[in-house]
């Protein structure tokens, strides 16, 4: 049995709400992770509060998800959204509202862990000031991402620096996949203690409906060949070569096909931009009538789209871990991605999907129409992928060993302190 309480945890993600809807702008999947882990470890024993910037006056401060779990937003800078790119000012406001909120509630939070670059630099700062086990999951590293991308943004400087810094100090890095960790390694800095915890999906939500129950909920012919994509519309996502590889002949032949683009977006924001040049390429290929943006669908609700589909694809660029590709092969569906960063280590080739390399619009098209030209392989296909999920890749399994992986921090906490530790 575990024991009731197993202690406080503080998973700090200042820009990736946990508790706002999925698939929008600037939210997909590290906010997707932050609340499955928050609430994967607190039906362990674990008391999460889930930090976030308030980007909105109307957001509620306190959102309780489950027991001992709940999302804690605060004030840091303007109440309403701000990029990414430009929320590295109002950090040292976000550590002071940390602080001021353990005061008002009489309590700290022994171990922090952090998320994406600038969360790791409040975790950093806090350790500065208080005694505390600072773990930090990465997301993504500047390091990789800059190669993929022709504009460099001003802020690279300081995120590369922060990163490094992290990378040295932070008690524990938890790498997504080995590549993650080799990327690490070898592009940000030889020191830095990691241990590899992937990502994971709830195999009880994706895989929960069949493919032709899936189609008859979502109005899809039974006879029709569905590719997918699912997520966010940023370029380094690599829209444009599925469409470009749905236009290829090879897969234009497949009698009633269909492309299916999910994700929300904004008109005149920088997702809503990157819709209207992928809408025009898809015009420009005359492939409007085959193409659907379906845009932004809840979470849980996509298990029809992925159940309904006969691929689904995940053209990135860069991927530091890509929760769409184990969400479609829970879902049992065959994975067509670009063979880079976590997609190498989720997506088996040839055995669960096919790995092809990233922006090669012809690649992804044959790689797209063989799995399509042989239904025998493609069912076994999915019939792996799910086998796989559930091996190495279900929230509760990689709540489990990050649960193991506090344990030994607080204990290492309890030592350096000369304390003993009650939740052992
Ligand atoms: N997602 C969603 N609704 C949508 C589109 C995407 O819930 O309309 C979710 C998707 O299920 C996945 C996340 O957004 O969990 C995207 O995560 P991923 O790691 O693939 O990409 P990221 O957004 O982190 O780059």
């Amino acid at each position: 049995m575990l024991p009731k309480n197993r202690g406080k945890v503080a998973l700090v993600s200042v820009h990736g709400d946990p508790a706002i809807d999925i698939g929008k702008e600037e939210a997909g999947g590290q906010n997707v992770y932050v609340r499955e882990v928050g609430e994967a470890l607190a039906r362990q024993g674990w008391q999460v509060d889930m930090f976030t910037r308030r980007s909105d006056e109307s957001q509620a401060e306190i959102v309780d998800h489950s027991p001992n779990c709940r999302t804690i937003r605060l004030t840091a800078g303007p109440q309403e959204f701000v990029p990414r790119q430009k929320i590295f000012d109002y950090l040292p406001e976000f550590v002071t509202a940390f602080f001021d909120f353990q005061h008002q509630h009489q309590t700290i939070y022994p171990l922090i862990h952090t998320n994406y670059w600038l969360s790791a630099w409040v975790g950093m700062e806090i350790k500065k000031l208080q005694t505390v086990r600072h773990l930090h999951t990465y997301h993504s590293l500047g390091a990789v991402k800059y190669r993929s991308i022709k504009t460099i943004p001003l802020i690279a400087k300081t995120r590369l620096r922060v990163e490094k810094q992290c990378l040295e100090t932070a008690d524990t890095i938890i790498a997504t996949s080995p590549q993650e960790q080799k990327h690490m390694q070898t592009l940000v800095s030889q020191q830095g203690n990691i241990t590899v915890i992937p990502c994971g999906t709830n195999i009880d939500c994706f895989g929960s409906i069949d493919c032709d129950n899936g189609r008859a909920k979502l109005g899809i012919n039974p006879d029709d060949k569905v590719v997918m994509y699912a997520g966010r519309f940023d370029q380094r996502k690599g829209i444009e070569t599925l469409v470009r590889a749905v236009a290829k002949d090879e897969v234009k032949r497949h009698k009633n096909l269909k492309l299916m683009i999910v994700g929300g977006f904004t008109p005149g924001e920088s997702d809503g931009l990157e819709k209207e040049r992928i809408a025009n390429i898809v015009h420009e290929l005359d492939i409007e009538d085959i193409t659907t943006f379906v845009g932004r669908v809840q979470h849980e609700d996509l298990a029809a789209y992925y159940a309904a589909a006969d691929i689904c694809v995940v053209p990135s660029h860069y991927e530091p871990f890509g929760l769409v590709a184990i969400e479609a092969m829970a879902s049992r569906t065959p994975v067509v991605a670009s063979k880079v960063g976590g997609l190498k280590f989720s997506v088996a080739d040839e055995v669960t999907g096919l790995l092809v390399p990233p922006q090669d619009e012809a690649a992804f098209a044959q790689a797209i129409d063989s799995i399509l030209a042989n239904p025998q392989w493609h069912k076994q296909l999915g019939t792996n992928a799910r086998e796989r999920v559930e091996a190495k890749f279900s929230w509760d399994g990689v709540a489990n060993q990050l649960d193991q992986q506090y344990l030994s921090e607080l204990n290492k906490l309890y030592e350096e302190l000369g304390l003993f530790n009650p939740a052992v």
